[in-house]
């Protein structure tokens, strides 16, 4: 049987492009001096897409008259453009599930980490400050008896949801539909979730439709003891407000593994003292990444083998 062309346009796991050659002929799209000509010459020979770490749109789609299907590394997609995939009848599938503990630990680790202010603690004992006879002040926040807020309970929040209530926290949610199975209190708003709570847990998907949901007006509702962890996407927060907020003492800290424009972080977030950046790990640990990466190998496999994806986004219910 000749083998599939497979078109890598970025750089993924050595497992996952190892695991691909087996079956595929790879095309690696980011070893190219000139990626515009490779496409332009294999272009026509691509029937499926493994999608790492960057954008995929018209760009790529115009050269790949023949591409069947994207298959994406990661549970967000707000990097590919599905609309221009459906229209082009290109089938795209993303990796959920087999991320959500470990984001869900990770969104955890940062409300710990900020509330309680371990990274600067642990700082201060690195610095000498504690072997001095300095002992680090006592943090003004605590994790105990906080209400949470979860923007996004689907998969990675419900995650967050039972580790919070092992913790003793209070758990409320926000998203466009009340889930009726869960036994959360639920806010047809977002500024009524902030309202309700005192630490917003941000975990819903970016795009245009939560772009700076999480705004000012949402900022001074969570209130001065107010913590806000984005385990979400960077664009869910208007970044410009949330420093602001932290500066007047509008709300208390914040804990960031996003940000709106990766890898760089605004140098006057990073100035603040109540505030705890993670560099986009939510889910980098090696099993799971490898997890990830299996799911793109079998979503591409079960493609071509049997004619159906595994794990497609949910936009693609109606091609
Ligand atoms: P799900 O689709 O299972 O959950 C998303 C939730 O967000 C749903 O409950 C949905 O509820 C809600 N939501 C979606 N759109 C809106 C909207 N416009 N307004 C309000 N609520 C909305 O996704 P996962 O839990 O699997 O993943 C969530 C996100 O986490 C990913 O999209 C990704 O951006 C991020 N992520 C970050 C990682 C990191 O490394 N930091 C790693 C993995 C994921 P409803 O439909 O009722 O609105």
């Amino acid at each position: 049987m000749t083998k599939a062309d497979i078109l890598m346009p970025y750089k993924m796991l050595p497992f996952v492009q190892e695991q691909l050659e087996k079956d595929f002929t790879v095309h690696r799209l980011f070893d190219a001096d000139d990626p515009d000509a490779v496409l332009r010459a294999q272009g026509a020979k691509i029937k499926g897409v493994a999608l790492g770490f960057g954008p995929f749109g018209p760009n790529q789609l115009k050269h790949l008259p023949n591409a069947e299907i994207v298959a994406g590394f990661g549970v967000g997609y707000d990097h590919v453009d599905v609309a221009a995939c459906l229209e082009a009848k290109v089938t795209v599938t993303h990796t959920p599930n087999v991320l959500n503990d470990e984001v869900a630990d990770t969104a955890i680790g940062l409300l710990i980490m900020t509330v309680r202010e371990l990274g600067q603690a642990e700082q201060w004992v690195r610095r000498g400050e504690w072997a001095a006879g300095r002992p680090y002040p006592l943090t003004q926040a605590t994790l105990q008896g906080r209400t949470l807020g979860i923007f996004g309970l689907g998969r990675i929040g419900k995650a967050i949801a039972k580790r919070a209530e092992a913790f003793g926290l209070t758990v409320h949610y926000h998203g466009r539909t009340k889930q009726d199975e869960v036994p959360y209190p639920y806010h047809a708003t977002l500024t009524g979730l902030a309202e309700a709570c005192d630490t917003l847990m941000v975990v819903a998907p970016g795009g245009t439709a939560t772009h700076h949901a999480v705004n000012g007006q949402v900022l001074k509702a969570l209130g001065p003891n107010g913590v806000v962890i984005n385990v979400g996407r960077g664009s869910v927060i208007d970044e410009a407000a949330l420093t602001k907020a932290l500066e007047d003492g509008t709300i208390y800290g914040a804990g960031l593994d996003v940000f709106e424009d990766e890898p760089n972080v605004p140098p006057a977030l990073l100035a603040l003292p109540r505030v705890t950046v993670l560099p986009h790990v939510g889910s980098a640990s090696q099993a799971t990444r490898n997890a990830m990466g299996q799911l793109v190998v079998d979503n591409l496999k079960n493609w071509f083998g049997t004619g159906a994806p595994l794990t497609p986004v949910p936009e693609m219910s109606g091609i």
